[in-house]
């Protein structure tokens, strides 16, 4: 049996990933004027961008709950908005499609 069909690591959660999502939702909703590109590409590299600067936060089960609350607050949280914004100006300037 393979070591990986022994043990369930879909189970591995990405906190981090989780609060970038948020917070580009966040971020993209307050693009009122639509000038950032929000297709499919351009969000996920987005994320991708944003995930890639920040310290991951990985948890194996639930009872990470708990520590994973301790990361809306404070300094993570302020790593996470400036990550965000960062990677939206970087695809802005520089989408991976042609700007029609
Ligand atoms: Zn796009």
């Amino acid at each position: 049996m393979a070591f990986r069909d022994n043990y369930d690591f879909e189970l591995l959660v990405n906190e981090a990933e989780r609060i970038i999502i948020e917070e580009l939702e966040k971020q993209l909703s307050e693009d009122t004027e639509n000038k950032i590109c929000k297709c499919q590409d351009c969000v996920l590299d987005m994320a991708a961008l944003a995930l890639n600067n920040v310290k991951s936060s990985y948890r194996s089960s639930f009872t990470g709950v708990i520590y994973a609350q301790q990361l809306y607050d404070g300094k993570y949280k302020e790593e996470v908005t400036k990550s965000v914004k960062r990677a939206i100006e970087k695809v802005k300037k520089n989408p991976s499609h042609e700007v029609e």
